[in-house]
């Protein structure tokens, strides 16, 4: 095992990738895939009982050790093959985002999350009416190709880049997502992958497995103070991980090659088999917002391996490390991973197809973002924003506000919700029967108070009597109404303790 890693390391620093086999392997139950994977194989599709793996050249012998059949489809690093060239390579990303930031300044703003491994940007542009600004708007996110062999995703988020500039100001439907959303779209998240043509970054580690995983890495959230972990991940990692803790991501997805199908979270979960299905709090709408995508796309929908193009990410094939699932652990942000083509790379001539047969999709499932409830969370004296956490009742999922801005997106299907929030130092606060329809979301704008009712610094007899007065309905009360259940003796109760030394407020069961 040392001596692996040192070779994988000597590698690296000379700049020579580690070599790799693509395998096609015949399996025939679910105990294999697990003895397939220890051996240091990443699973990169399952079908029936035949599996694609990624082999380093090193593991090869233990994958004989299993005498289950195989046949290498490829080494990579590779020469791409003839009929590849309309695809963008790392420069050529590069070129065509800072055309569009040259050609649209006032709603791009192009970044860099960090470098590769090999030194190389990872480009994010961020698209918006006000887009160096946070605003209250909810923020969304497209990136592809962390596998460098499944590089369809570049081109479609190019595309997607594209429509959405050029449209800006005529068509009133993308005129009005980029204006109230925040888009962030990262078209090649693996430039040395890409670049070498191979799954693997330079250093031959696989983006998608090397994010933290649950529970062993962590087990509560980024608002809870759960540290980030990301010390000891590839580069690529740690840049993305720390970018989308610093944005505050309502819904994303991530795009990959190998087959056509919309994989939602959880791709894993402690104490389900891989091939079982391993519903989020939200499955419901997970598979709504699934189907966003997938029914406006003819090859899911017609999918002959996967029911209406969609798939819990589990009952496929469990994977540890995914992206998907720490997004919404960590951060609450909604993240699936989207296959767009069942063949990896293919010839450049498929390129327009796939862009027909993606673009609705990829407007559609961004305009999922704008369901459900919204709101500002802000301190009730201050008027500050607050970090603060919003939950249904009923579901244990919770997201958080920007804490630049105090807006929070709690994406919802249609129907009738108690919606609780809760920040340190303040009084939970609940706002029942809110109302969710199809469309656009509705609007609930909530003030915390930490029970200072005359704002001295202090919580003390004076607040009480202010909180009594109110309940009283004496004339010229202040509003003391600090739970969001009106103004009652249980807003009395709550600045009592707090008073009393109670403070801050104890958590509501459950948190
Ligand atoms: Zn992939």
């Amino acid at each position: 095992m040392a001596a692996s890693i040192l070779v994988v390391i000597m590698a690296a620093a000379r700049g020579v990738p580690p070599r790799t086999a693509v395998v096609e392997i015949t399996f025939s139950d679910r105990a294999d895939l697990q003895r397939i994977r220890a051996t240091g194989a990443t699973i990169s599709r399952v079908r029936s009982d035949r599996a694609e793996i990624y082999v380093p050249a090193s593991r090869i012998e233990a994958l004989d050790a299993l005498e289950l059949p195989y046949r290498i489809t490829e080494w990579q690093p590779a020469a791409l093959p003839k009929g590849r060239e309309n695809y963008h390579d790392y420069p050529e990303v590069t070129a065509a985002l800072a055309a569009f930031t040259e050609g649209y300044p006032e709603i791009t703003n192009l970044v860099s999350l960090g470098q590769s491994e090999g030194g190389r940007e990872l480009w994010a542009l961020h698209i918006s009416d006000n887009p160096t600004d946070e605003e209250d708007e909810p923020e969304f996110k497209y990136l592809a190709t962390l596998h460098g062999d499944e590089p369809i995703g570049t081109e479609l988020c190019l595309d997607f880049i594209g429509l959405l500039l050029s449209e800006y100001g005529s068509n009133p439907r993308i005129t009005g997502l980029v204006d109230e959303t925040s888009i962030w779209v990262v078209p090649l998240a693996n430039p040395d992958g890409r670049m070498l043509g191979q799954r693997y970054n330079l250093d031959g580690q696989d983006l998608n497995r090397s994010f933290p995983v649950y529970p062993e890495d962590y087990s509560g959230t980024f608002f809870g103070g759960d540290a980030l972990s990301d010390a000891g991940r590839p580069v690529e990692v740690g840049h993305i991980m720390r970018w989308t803790a610093e944005n505050s991501f309502v819904l994303s997805a991530n795009f990959h090659t190998g087959a056509t199908v919309v994989n939602y979270p959880f791709d894993n979960e402690p104490g389900i088999p891989s091939g079982q299905d391993a519903p989020t709090a939200d499955d419901a709408l997970m598979e709504s917002l699934s189907l966003r995508y997938a029914m406006n796309n003819p090859v899911m929908w017609n999918s002959p391996f996967f029911t209406d193009g969609i798939v819990n990410g589990s009952a496929w094939y469990s994977i540890l490390g995914g992206m998907q699932d720490w997004n919404y652990r960590y951060v609450g942000c909604i993240d699936m991973t989207i296959e767009l083509s069942d063949t990896k790379w293919p010839d450049d001539t498929a390129l327009p197809g796939l862009w027909a047969d993606n673009e609705e999709a990829m407007l559609s499932y961004l305009e999922g973002v704008h369901l459900g409830v919204r709101g500002l969370v802000t301190d009730k004296k201050t008027g500050l924003p607050v970090w603060a956490q919003v939950r249904v009742r009923g579901n244990t999922q919770r997201v958080f506000t920007d804490p630049e801005v105090g807006d929070y997106h709690r994406l919802l299907l249609p129907g009738m919700y108690d919606m609780e929030f809760f920040a340190p130092g303040y009084i939970p606060y609940l706002v029942r029967g809110v109302t969710v329809e199809e469309g656009g979301a509705v609007r609930r704008d909530v003030t915390l108070s930490d029970g200072d009712l005359n704002g001295d610094g202090w919580v003390e007899a004076v607040d009480i009597q202010m909180a009594i007065a109110a309940v009283l309905r004496q004339p010229g009360a202040v509003d003391a109404d600090v739970d969001g259940g009106g103004a009652t003796v249980t807003d009395v109760q709550h600045i009592i303790n707090i008073a009393l030394g109670k403070s801050p407020e104890p958590r509501p069961s459950g948190w």
